[in-house]
């Protein structure tokens, strides 16, 4: 006992001299500091804090062992608390982290060797609490003995591809483990997608191994960089991957049906974007052209002889031939009629509307005045079939310069707008990819940028031509 006390008195004073020498550290005023003198501040009390805690999680650790759990309650003498909920209030930490830094120190009782790397400073805490996941899965003779390995491994990777290394270990050596693993994480899998109301969503997402593997297998060859001129960082190009792959299912997968058809695009047109309307309303001469006005109601025939009153819905990728983009030309005076909306998302840009009128299949609505329809024409496929073959055949790949992406990811593009005039002629359409035909229509590319070596340019009306 007497032994006790005096072990005790040098514990306290050398905290006192720690607690003394932090204290003059703190003294110490960054901003006085050279580059090199911050970086070995900052180098220096990271080990020290490492090599703290690793300390003071060895006393929780024995702390635990020898109470059983429970440690003397500093607020009601005689009482005992959870050593958790001590830990709580004296460090100052959640709940959970309290329960986390217990449950690390008594699983590092078991591998001594590790715990002790952490108190020398060798690995970090983190590293020491990823390899506790070891404990209680492989066999403790086993176990010990590859302590001197596992600090190895440690020393050199960071926490995140220890823990790689780690279940690889224990996919190795305890398969159930894994199997248990993988149940729970089917049962965690989630998607969340908010709208963040500036334009874009944000989404949170946590997926099983198996089914990030079919992800990430179908993402990543597309998320390549497109030649050296691809500036997209990493993930920007993973999100662009993202939308090929659902473009790529909307024009080719028989998807099951949305409201008694299969899902479409469709954006909801102002009748105030008048040029639009009236491109439109020329594609679809034809069927005007069909219905006799006399025959109308007197509401429908006046509606037909104005062009701001045309609305058009339009339906792509049926039959596994169109593309992506469909319309609706709204009314004045009806939801939508100041911008485009799409149903999901909300107002959507000129140049995105401008982006998928390029390979819409559209068809027209014509609502009367209180908004009821009053005439609904026959879906048309503006490209047909076989054009997007031969411009496949042709083109093998998006257009852009230093793009590859083939042709299941590539809409067909009007070199000379649709509304413009340009004809649906294959001399007209070329390949490209999603975000090469954004940027066209943000006018952030040019016939320049494409090779077309196949392109007559007679077209005087062209703005992108001229
Ligand atoms: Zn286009
Ligand atoms: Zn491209």
């Amino acid at each position: 006992m007497v032994w006790a006390v005096a072990y005790r008195s040098t514990m306290r004073s050398i905290l006192d001299r720690l607690e003394a020498a932090t204290d003059a550290l703190a003294s110490v005023s960054a901003a006085g500091l050279p580059v090199d003198g911050l970086q070995e501040l900052v180098a220096r009390t990271s080990v020290l804090a490492s090599r703290l805690t690793g300390i003071g999680s060895r006393a929780v650790g024995e702390l635990q062992v020898r109470g059983g759990g429970q440690v003397p309650d500093p607020a009601v003498a005689g009482a005992a608390c959870p050593l958790p909920a001590w830990l709580r209030s004296v460090a100052k930490v959640s709940g959970t982290e309290a329960g986390r830094q217990v449950r690390t120190s008594v699983a590092l009782r078991e591998l001594p060797a590790v715990a002790q790397a952490v108190v020398d400073g060798q690995i970090s805490p983190e590293h020491g609490r990823v390899l506790t996941r070891l404990v209680g899965k492989i066999e403790l003779g086993a176990l010990l003995e590859s302590q001197p390995q596992l600090i190895e491994v440690a020393r050199r990777t960071d926490p995140d591809e220890l823990a790689q290394y780690v279940r690889h270990l224990l996919a190795t050596w305890c398969e159930p483990d894994l199997d248990a693993e993988e149940a729970s994480a089917e049962d965690r899998r989630f998607l969340q997608l908010r709208n963040t109301h500036n334009g874009s969503w944000r989404g949170i997402f946590e997926l099983p191994d198996a089914d990030m593997e079919v992800l990430r297998t179908a993402l990543e060859p597309l998320a390549r960089r497109d030649g050296d001129s691809d500036t997209r960082p990493a993930g920007q190009r993973r999100a662009d991957a993202l939308t090929d792959i659902a473009g790529l299912a909307l024009r080719h997968a028989d998807l099951p049906d949305a409201g008694g058809h299969r899902p479409v695009l469709t954006y909801l047109v102002p009748a105030t974007w008048t040029d639009l309307g009236a491109a439109l309303q020329r594609l679809h001469a034809d069927v005007l052209a069909s219905i006799d006005p006399l025959a109308l109601p007197a509401g429908l025939a006046r509606a037909l002889d104005d062009p701001a009153l045309h609305g058009i819905v339009g339906a792509g990728g049926a039959g596994g031939t169109g593309g992506t983009g469909g319309f609706m030309v709204d009314l004045d005076g009806h939801p939508g009629r100041d911008c485009a909306t799409g149903p999901w998302t909300g107002p959507a840009t000129r140049a995105r509307i401008d982006t998928l009128l390029c390979d819409a299949r559209v068809q027209r609505v014509v609502l009367g005045e209180d908004g009821q329809v009053l005439s609904l024409s026959t879906t048309t496929d503006v490209i047909t079939a076989a054009q997007r073959r031969a411009v496949a055949a042709r083109d093998r790949c998006c257009t852009a310069k230093g793009c590859t992406r083939p042709p299941a990811f590539c809409d067909v593009h009007h070199l000379w707008a649709r509304e413009d005039g340009g004809p649906t002629d294959i001399d007209n359409l070329v390949l490209l990819c999603r975000r090469h035909h954004v940027m066209w229509h943000r006018q952030l590319l040019t016939l320049t940028d494409l090779r077309v070596p196949w392109k007559r340019l007679p077209q005087p009306r062209a703005p992108d031509l001229a």
